[in-house]
């Protein structure tokens, strides 16, 4: 071997050798540095993972002891007697169609007291200030008012000047998209919307209810009990005889009707029809025997504190 020939050669020799060594030294660079990396994560973040086990583990304990300090009170769950406007009542071949009502979390939607309060939207000072508004919204609050003393036949209902504190709140305003999310995020126990009679793809009216507890947990003297508030709202510029509709099916709702006939001829028919019919025997059949069954509501709430 010529020792100068191969002397000549190392620079290349080296070169190539670095150029194949190359891409290792760099992948184990890279394995070394994620290595070092990776237990640098675990030793600053295992403090942490360790620091925040104990809090949570305290919180929960905490939360267990309050429970079992303190249990929840208890919603009995039975019946009222029937409104003597009920009991009278007596159609049973008109048949019903009460399998077709929401059992929600309170089960029925039964008013506890008669009379129901209504309370139906005045006219407002805007409004007055226009001849058409002003008929528009007369014409409305006479709608309301015949659907409320068609019901008041079968379910005693007061109007009443006030809306605060009132049973049923009929509002003169057009169902929007945008208070339907404010209603649904505020929910407090149970809330639901419905949508009704539809003109073309606007809704012409939406009911929705709530429960709330009535006095004060905290003072049993209030006798706190689980009470129903209803909102509903109808638009004003529909034909007299859709809006009187509305107006009934709503109202239908209002007093514990959730759900829909498939029928037609009923009120409580899911559509509108050209021809809106007036509040049939299977609407009160179907109402009647709503409130026979238990509900939660209206009930004095057991506490169960020792
Ligand atoms: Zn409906």
């Amino acid at each position: 071997m010529n020792w100068k020939r191969v002397l000549r050669r190392l620079p290349g020799l080296v070169r190539q050798w670095w150029l194949k060594l190359l891409p290792q030294v760099i992948t184990s660079c890279s394995l070394l540095a994620m290595t070092v990396g990776a237990i640098a994560l675990v030793l600053l973040v295992h403090p942490l993972l360790a620091r925040s086990e104990q809090p949570l583990t305290a919180a929960f304990n905490a939360n267990r002891q309050t429970i079992a300090q303190k249990p929840a009170p208890d919603f009995p769950l039975q019946a009222h007697p029937l409104p003597p406007t009920l009991a009278q009542w007596s159609a049973p071949q008109a048949g019903d169609y009460f399998d077709q009502i929401e059992v929600v979390p309170v089960n029925y939607l039964v008013w506890s007291h008669v009379p129901i309060t209504v309370y139906i939207q005045p006219p407002t000072a805007t409004e007055l200030a226009s001849p058409f508004t002003a008929q528009r919204s007369q014409a409305w609050i006479t709608a309301v008012s015949q659907a409320v003393q068609e019901w008041n036949r079968y379910l005693p209902l007061e109007q009443v000047e006030q809306l605060e504190g009132a049973n049923v709140a009929v509002l003169r305003s057009p169902p929007s998209l945008q208070l339907e999310t404010s209603t649904s995020q505020e929910a407090t126990g149970e809330q639901r919307e419905r949508s009704i009679l539809r003109l073309g793809r606007a809704r012409s009216a939406v009911t929705n209810y709530k429960v709330y507890i009535q006095g004060s947990l905290k003072d049993p003297a209030s006798k706190p009990t689980l009470a129903l508030r209803y909102t509903m709202q109808l638009r004003p510029d529909q034909a007299t005889q859709y809006l009187q509709a509305a107006a009934r099916h709503e109202l239908g709702h209002a007093l514990g009707i959730w759900g829909h006939s498939r029928s037609q001829t009923d009120v409580m028919y899911f559509s509108q029809v050209r021809h809106p019919p007036s509040i049939s025997p299977r609407d009160v059949n179907t109402l009647k025997r709503i409130y026979e069954q238990p509900t939660r509501l209206g009930w004095a709430l057991v506490d169960n504190d020792p």
